[in-house]
Order: structure tokens, then C-alpha cells, then sequence
């Protein structure tokens, strides 16, 4: 089995995200970014996947600016066998992304696709779904668990109120959820190796992909603050306060 692993450089989960001062985004200067969490899940699943005998390549993917190779560099450290980078400066939205995948799978030809449900900045949860569709493959969203069958994957999904097992035939499309695995931290030796796997370079018109953005961010605000909280006296002073002034009695 042939395994792709598209993963996204985001801005890491740790840091306090700051809107610019012009509302136009968040700030991204001088900022830690890192493998989006849902990413690293994908790739510690492709890696489990090759450990079990059940997959022979894995091939990480990402799409974005240069830095994007430190991100396909940490895949390749975590078990990945080699890299793709489609390069580009331009925020692409889930439906480009989507569609470049879709070129990049009929140029490789994978069994499986496996992404993660939603990526931490845009919060978007398309790609791929998307991709399955351009594909006409089968999909598994939020996986929580994936076994190889005869004939080809059960996957295990969290739904309200319980679990749910779906049967796919290969290729297939998966996203994964917080719960299916720990991801590994990369060993030292292992960074190491990853400098030498190969990592191949494009840019979406090599692969005659139109990424021209659907939609316009109009602005992006902070939350607004919450106000502090005031001691009353008694509980008289309470409900006079929550029937006048919070108007919720
Ligand atoms: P999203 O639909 O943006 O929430 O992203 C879901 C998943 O799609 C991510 O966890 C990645 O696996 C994949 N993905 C999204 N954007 C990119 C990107 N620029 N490069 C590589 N993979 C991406």
C-alpha cells in the first residue's frame, strides 16, 4: 500500500495567536510555526501502517511557501520515505488544495490518502472531504481507529452518543481525530536521515491546478474580553443585579 500524507505548516498550537492591527489577519512574523496537530496524527498512522507491514511507501505533501519543507522534513523524520512540496506564496484555499492533491494522486497513484479532519488555523474541515469527491473515492471522516482488512479498511469514527464502523475499499480518502494515536516525537538520528530523503519541489502550474481564491476576508477580531467579575454582599444584592442589570431573571 502506497500512502499519502498531506501535512500543513500552521501557526503552532502554543502560541497566542495576535490579529494584525489592520484586521486583515493574524499575525505571522517572527511567530513558532509546527505541523498542524491533525497532520502529525496522519503521519504517526501512515508510520504505524508501515511498521504493520500493511503499507510499503508513505509520501508527505505539503503546500505552501519554502519554510513548508521544515514541516515535510519533520513527516520524513517521524517515518515518511520521501517529500513533495507544491510551492507557493499564495494562501490557498481548501478547494485548491484539494484540487492540487487531486493532481498530485494521479501522478502517484496512492492507496490511501490520509489527512487530518481540520486544520488548527483556518478551522476549515474540507480537504478532504473536497478531495474525495474530485476523486470519487470513498471516505472516512474523524477516525478514531483504522484496521486493514481483506478487502480494505474498517474505520472507526466518534459520533454522537457512540462509535461507528465503516468498511472502505481501497483508494480511500481519511481524515483523522484527536483520538487515534499519540504521534512520536522525531529521534535525533532520525532528523538526521530526513535530510537525506528526497524532497521534490513544484509549483501548482506544473500541475495546471487554478488556485485563485473563491472568497475575500472581509476582517478578522479578536474575541472580545471578558469583563471582570464583581463581589456582592448578599443574595439580596444578587438577584437585584441579575433581574436590573444582567436582565436574565
Ligand atoms: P482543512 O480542510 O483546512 O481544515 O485541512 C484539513 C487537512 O487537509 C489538514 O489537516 C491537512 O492534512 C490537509 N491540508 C490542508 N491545507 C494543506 C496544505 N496547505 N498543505 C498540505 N495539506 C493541507
Amino acid at each position: 500500500m502506497k500512502i499519502l500524507v498531506p501535512v500543513k505548516r500552521v501557526v503552532d498550537f502554543n502560541v497566542k495567536v495576535r490579529v494584525k492591527s489592520d484586521h486583515t489577519g493574524v499575525e505571522l512574523s517572527n511567530v513558532k510555526m509546527s505541523m498542524n496537530p491533525f497532520c502529525e496524527i496522519a503521519v504517526e498512522e501512515a508510520v504505524r501502517l508501515k511498521e504493520k507491514g500493511v503499507a510499503k511507501e508513505i509520501i508527505v505533501v505539503s503546500i505552501g511557501p519554502a519554510q513548508c519543507q521544515e514541516t515535510i522534513r519533520t513527516g520524513l523524520a517521524m517515518g515518511g520515505d520521501r517529500g513533495i512540496l507544491v510551492q507557493t506564496d499564495a494562501a490557498v484555499e481548501p478547494l485548491g488544495v484539494a484540487k492540487i492533491l487531486l493532481a498530485l494522486v494521479k501522478k502517484e497513484t496512492p492507496d490511501l490518502v490520509i489527512l487530518g479532519k481540520q486544520s488548527i488555523d483556518g478551522d476549515n474541515n474540507q480537504t478532504g472531504q473536497m478531495l474525495s469527491a474530485l476523486l470519487g473515492w470513498g471516505q472516512a471522516t474523524f477516525a478514531s481507529k483504522i484496521e486493514k482488512t481483506d478487502t480494505g479498511l474498517n474505520v472507526t469514527r466518534e459520533v454522537d452518543g457512540g462509535l461507528e464502523t465503516l468498511a472502505l475499499k481501497l483508494p480511500c480518502v481519511v481524515t483523522t481525530d484527536l483520538r487515534l494515536n499519540e504521534p512520536r516525537y522525531a529521534s535525533l538520528p532520525n532528523i538526521m536521515k530526513a535530510k537525506q530523503k528526497p524532497l521534490a519541489t513544484m509549483k501548482p502550474e506544473e500541475l495546471s491546478v487554478d488556485i485563485s481564491p473563491r472568497t475575500v476576508t472581509l476582517k478578522v477580531t479578536e474575541p472580545a474580553t471578558r469583563k471582570s467579575g464583581i463581589k456582592v454582599k448578599d443574595v439580596a444584592e444578587l438577584v437585584g443585579k441579575l433581574k436590573n442589570e444582567a436582565k436574565v431573571i
